[in-house]
């Protein structure tokens, strides 16, 4: 269906990952198509909305007779209201008729930063049935085989610079107006904690530097997307980092648990502990972080590395999950008892398994001292 051994050169660049007759194939479909719908996966974040409204920023300016919507599984949450378009998403939790309507009359799915529909929740049945060609661009390891035409680049650090190198290499930057470009540094910007991991591929720069020519204004995405937090996020993270950090020293590792009652009680909404996993890596010989969530009928399971420990092989093996190599997550389906205990009972057994005698992570433990 697709080809990864082909190398070609466009712009200097060397594609490793595309054939030439499938990036005409995606400005095809792009071009000629009359009914989009955009999806991208549940809880969606800066780089599921951004890769979605910004892909449909460019699609309208391409082609200005197609109707394209932007579908989300779930509510997104307010914290990325500002991004341009935000206001016409269609959540699917919201109006599932409509969309399964949509979905039957479509002639083009586009499927943004998940690698397998059942990340989608329950639009996954529709998508499946739908009739439209499915076009799938995703930067997770694995993708499943259900699309026509599939750009996976598991190696890129969030969906928004896999789509902004496809449009750029398909010749079609000149379609990326101010508010595309936003949204593309969006999703390039919270993948990567902005710019401060997955950022040794000197590709970003370049399209940092193309996307903030075309009009994206890095000052104002930094400020609304890291600096601007509701009461209730401040005050959970400052309770959550005093009384509810658990740090295990010996084994590099720290855990941070919150219950129902607890989030509750601090007006807790949806996105509100953003970030806060990746806080207690900053303490000197924390190499990974766990955060629980209880939530009404699972735990939801976070983590964070650094180097090279891979805990999407850790939610993978225990917490029924995945995603990359230093961010990953999972649903325990059981109590936050036996969740706490599944997790401190791996902590040894990940010590030795990938700590121990391993040179990346030493050295990391070394700079930090
Ligand atoms: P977060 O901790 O921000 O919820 O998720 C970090 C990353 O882990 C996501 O980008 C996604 O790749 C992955 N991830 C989170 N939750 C799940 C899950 O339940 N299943 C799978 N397969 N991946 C997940
Ligand atoms: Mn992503």
């Amino acid at each position: 269906m697709y080809s990864h051994s082909n190398s070609i050169v466009l712009d200097g660049i060397i594609m490793t990952l595309y054939e030439r007759r499938d990036l005409e194939r995606f400005a095809h479909l792009l071009a000629t198509s009359k009914s989009v719908v955009i999806t991208c996966h549940l809880s969606p974040d800066g780089d599921a909305l951004g890769s979605s409204l910004g892909l449909r920023w460019i699609l309208t300016a391409m082609n200005r007779s197609a109707r394209v919507y932007v579908v989300t599984p779930d509510e997104p949450t307010r914290n990325l209201a500002f991004l341009p378009g935000f206001k016409n998403i269609l959540p699917y939790t919201r109006s599932v008729e409509y969309v399964d309507k949509l979905l039957d009359s479509a002639d083009l799915l586009i499927c943004l930063d998940f690698n397998e529909l059942s990340r989608t929740d329950r639009l996954a049945v529709a998508l499946r049935q739908t009739k439209a060609c499915k076009l799938h661009i995703d930067h997770h390891l694995y993708p499943e085989d259900f699309a026509d035409l599939l750009f996976s680049a598991p190696r890129k650090s969030s969906t928004c610079l896999v789509l902004y190198e496809l449009i750029r290499d398909a010749g079609l930057k000149r379609f990326v107006s101010k508010n595309a470009a936003n949204c593309l540094l969006c999703g390039m910007m919270t993948d990567t904690g902005n710019f401060s991991y997955n950022v040794s591929d000197p590709a970003i720069y370049s399209a940092i530097g193309d996307l903030v020519s075309l009009g994206a204004d890095k000052e104002r995405l930094n400020r609304l997307l890291f600096d601007t937090f509701s009461e209730s996020n401040l005050r959970i993270q400052g309770y959550a980092l005093a009384n509810k950090m658990e740090l295990f020293h010996d084994m590099h590792a720290a855990l941070i648990v919150l219950s129902r009652d607890e989030l509750n009680a601090f007006g807790y909404q949806k996105g509100d502990t953003e970030g806060l996993v990746n806080r207690p890596l900053a303490v000197p010989g924390i190499l990974y972080s766990c955060y629980l969530r209880e939530e009404t009928d699972y735990i939801k399971v976070s983590m964070r590395s650094l180097g090279d420990l891979p805990v999407n092989e850790l939610c993978t093996d225990f917490f029924g999950g995945g995603g990359h190599l230093n961010a990953a997550g999972g649903e325990y389906r059981g109590s936050m008892d036996d969740c706490i205990k599944q997790f401190k009972d791996i902590l040894a057994p990940t010590k030795q398994k990938y700590i121990d005698g391993n040179r990346l992570l030493s050295d990391i433990l070394n700079q930090k001292l």
